[in-house]
């Protein structure tokens, strides 16, 4: 719509086209910012007729927080679980006050810009909070300064008007000022925050003005990532006391003019904290709520309380969207670090994001200690109910326990699948998008497949993992496990197993009750493709009936080319030797963009899919894994489900899908500051129940790794669509390796306490899913 017909339209008619540009371009997904607040200097050298977050120096405690009460701060922020420092501050107040001259000269720094650096850094250093600096109107120079130390910036245009009263005392409100600030951003590659204030005397025409010019800005830079639309508020002891507030309607015709006019891709918010009733800013187009602190107050609106998360949720919920925690920079400049994020900035960014370059909602770590939060169902210590309302979430922001519809795309392809429609790469994504209470309906989908395909058993197989040797020639950036020939370090030296070894581990494993053993390790330089028959002959010399589980696509290719021999033929050696199952281990995530990064000089994508072609079409079967939330985006998982659903058509020889969930405490890829810090618990659930999803009718079994998820986790998947609880793992090495702390046993016991509480019942089973006879 054109500026001026904007103008012309019936608020009635633009909010709705609002709410229909939010939607095509967001979804449903309404985000914020779990934040800090941090008012460095309340001295500014403006005069700005509405404000009352400048003070004199007789008002202030001091000119400046000092460097302790900073931290002190931004640590209170991150043990709540913020991942932004909002640092707010007046205008140079070292031009107006001497107080403050002295105070920076005493201190060491030049300026308060010089200063706000300083701190930034010291925040993202010591708190791992990400700095987002609203420092006002700066210099170019002054803001690629603070590129370096804060993940975005920003500065409110608020009016272009330049015969505003309540601007005459403020020399760094005048337009040209600003409009060089906000462009001189856009030419650093600084992702920018920036917005209009209504109802300060300004006409409709005027924001429109004001609106137009972030829009040419954002055209040339792309670098607008949100317009905050904030209504004025008269306060006591300002010039503007007498000032008549926002009317709500204006508001509110405001943010869908802001809609309409920004491109579809520049985020729209409006401070929750400043109207009474949210629903009508949702229903006027804004897909952000922007900064919401569970510590500090807001300090340009102290009278304003934010509302608690519970609320805002239970607003936006209400409107049939979902909330979701966002870092200070949005997914659409987090996408392309290169180019936005500054490279001293870009693992503070990376180790709070999600797949979806959104905010973690929880502090869980596959292989952690940390408890997951309850999303479905009965939970192990469901005790998350931290702001007590009573639903179960809590101040991180982890979605509600409330039975809620689910609404927009989530819900169509959930439709489809109640429907029996097959679920492809697009819906896929679709599914792993959900969020709040779509998790939940996503998982109790799962769960009726579940119960419609395999019943209420829940098995678990009696096994032994043996890692014969962490000698390996590749390189996988992940691997925490392997070791090179002479490397030693602190999770262990290398060693090789002798046969001998591997013969009275099985004896032992099969005195403990075990059914099978599980071999496999790193890929030795001394290895040929013999090797692997002299394990099952090792394996075969302690037990003839104890079944081998063993070997992965990378193992029995790199043997068979090692031998120079076809691999169907050198699987055939291996199955007449005694191997019985290969695992799915060695797919990583099977998209070549990602292998490129995990694992460049390990078997690709289809040298993994045909390995287990082979070996099916000999009659060995096998498993799916995927190891998910290093590096890669919910695409490339639905293409690793898609493409071993299309082999498992073909050969049909899968037994079960085991989502790995990557542990990375000790991985290399994550100690060189180039991962994430492993998938979400939302995530890791939402991948069990979409492969129930994906798979159903061509793979029965989804299996939880409960070394990975820790029992509690596995106590939820239980309730995603998983019916399997894998083996009892005796000496579980790589995870460890990678610094999970689960454990590295589990036994039958420990399996019932999980599943006793559904209702449902434990059954031990084979590896290839029969019953294994109860004892005499
Ligand atoms: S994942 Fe396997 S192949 Fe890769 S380095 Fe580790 S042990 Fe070697």
């Amino acid at each position: 719509m054109a500026p001026d017909d904007l103008l012309e339209a019936a608020t009635s008619e633009l909010r709705s086209e609002a709410r229909a540009v939010r939607a095509k371009a967001h979804g449903n997904r309404v985000t914020y910012s779990p934040k800090v607040f941090i008012p460095l200097t309340m001295l500014c050298r403006d005069r700005c007729g509405y404000c009352t977050f400048a003070k004199p120096p007789a008002r202030v405690r001091g000119p400046y927080l000092s460097a302790d009460e900073v931290l002190a701060v931004a640590r209170a922020g991150a043990a709540a679980g913020c991942h932004e420092a909002l640092f707010t501050l007046g205008e140079a107040p070292e031009d107006r006050y001497p107080v403050a001259r002295a105070w920076l000269d005493e201190h060491g720094f030049a300026s308060t810009v010089d200063y706000l650096v300083a701190m930034c850094a010291l925040v993202r250093d010591e708190t791992g909070l990400l700095p987002h600096a609203n420092a006002g109107a700066l210099a170019s120079e002054e803001l690629a300064r603070l590129r370096p130390v804060s993940a975005s910036q920003g500065m409110m245009l608020e009016s272009l008007d330049p015969d505003l009263a309540c601007h005459r005392g403020a020399p760094d409100k005048t337009p040209p000022r600003r409009l060089a600030t906000l462009e001189s951003a856009g030419f650093l590659a600084i992702p920018f925050t920036t917005g209009v204030l209504v109802g300060i005397g300004e006409s409709r025409a005027e924001r429109v003005r004001t609106l137009q010019a972030i829009t040419d800005a954002h055209r040339s830079h792309g670098h607008v990532q949100e317009v905050i639309v904030q209504n004025f508020l008269p306060k006591p002891g300002t010039a503007m006391h007498n000032h008549p507030p926002c009317p709500p309607e204006e508001l509110w015709w405001t943010i869908a003019v802001a809609r309409l006019l920004l491109p579809p891709e520049v985020h729209v918010q409006a401070p929750p904290n400043l109207s009474d009733d949210l629903r009508p800013l949702l229903d006027s187009g804004l897909d952000d709520w922007g900064g919401v602190s569970p510590v500090t107050v807001d300090h340009v609106n102290p009278e304003r309380a934010w509302p608690a998360l519970h609320l805002l949720r239970r607003a936006t919920e209400s409107a049939g969207l979902t909330l979701a925690a966002r870092l200070t920079v949005y997914p659409e400049y987090t996408r392309e670090p290169e180019r936005w994020i500054d490279a001293a900035m870009r693992f503070a960014v990376l180790d709070h994001a999600d797949a979806d370059g959104l905010g973690r909602e929880d502090p869980w770590c596959s292989g952690g200690t940390e408890p997951p939060p309850g999303l479905v169902g009965i939970s192990l210590g469901d005790d998350n109910d931290n702001d007590g309302d009573g639903d179960g979430d809590g101040a991180r922001g982890m979605p509600s326990h409330r039975a809620a519809p689910a609404g927009g795309a989530v819900h169509e392809v959930l439709t489809g699948v109640g429907l029996g429609q097959e679920v492809g790469e697009e819906e896929i994504v679709t599914l792993f998008s959900a969020r709040g209470p779509e998790v939940r309906a996503v998982a109790e989908v799962a769960d009726q497949l579940r119960r419609d395909e395999v019943g209420d058993v829940v098995t678990w197989v009696a096994n032994r993992n043996i890692n014969y040797t962490n000698v390996c020639t590749f390189k996988c950036r992940f691997c925490a496990f392997s070791k090179g020939p002479l490397s030693l370090n602190l999770r262990g030296a290398p060693y090789l197993l002798e046969l001998s070894d591997i013969t009275e581990r099985v004896v032992e494993a099969e005195a403990a009750g075990a059914t099978e053993v599980c071999l496999q390790g790193g890929i030795h330089p001394s290895f040929d493709g013999d090797y692997y028959l002299e394990v099952i002959r090792a394996v075969r010399q302690a037990s003839d009936r104890i079944h081998i589980h063993g070997f992965t696509a990378l193992e029995v290719t790199e043997g068979a080319r090692r031998l120079e021999e076809p691999l169907v033929d050198y699987l055939g050696r291996l199955k007449d030797a005694g191997l019985a199952t290969l695992p799915g281990t060695a797919a990583e995530i099977l998209d070549d963009e990602v292998r490129a990064v995990l694992c460049p000089d390990k078997i690709n994508t289809e040298q993994w899919l045909e390995a287990h072609r082979v070996a099916h079409s000999i009659g060995l079967r096998s498993n799916v894994t995927i190891m998910f939330g290093a590096v890669e985006r919910p695409r490339s998982w639905a293409r690793h489900l898609v493409r071993t659903r299309a082999l498992q058509r073909e050969t049909g020889g899968f037994t079960e899908f085991v989502p790995l969930p990557f542990v990375h405490m000790a991985s290399p890829i994550y100690l060189q500051h180039k991962a994430r810090r492993g998938p979400t618990f939302r995530e890791t659930l939402l991948m069990h129940a979409v492969g129930r999803i994906t798979y159903r009718g061509w793979i029965s079994n989804i299996q939880a790794s409960w070394v990975k998820m820790g029992a509690a986790g596995a106590l939820q998947a239980l309730q995603a669509g998983v019916n399997d609880l894998g083996g009892t793992l005796m000496d579980e090495n790589i995870s460890r390796a990678a610094g999970a702390s689960h454990g590295q046993l589990m036994d039958e016991g420990g399996f019932r306490s999980l599943v006793e509480p559904l209702g449902r019942r434990l059954e031990q089973r084979t590896t290839l899913y029969g019953r294994v006879p109860a004892p005499c």
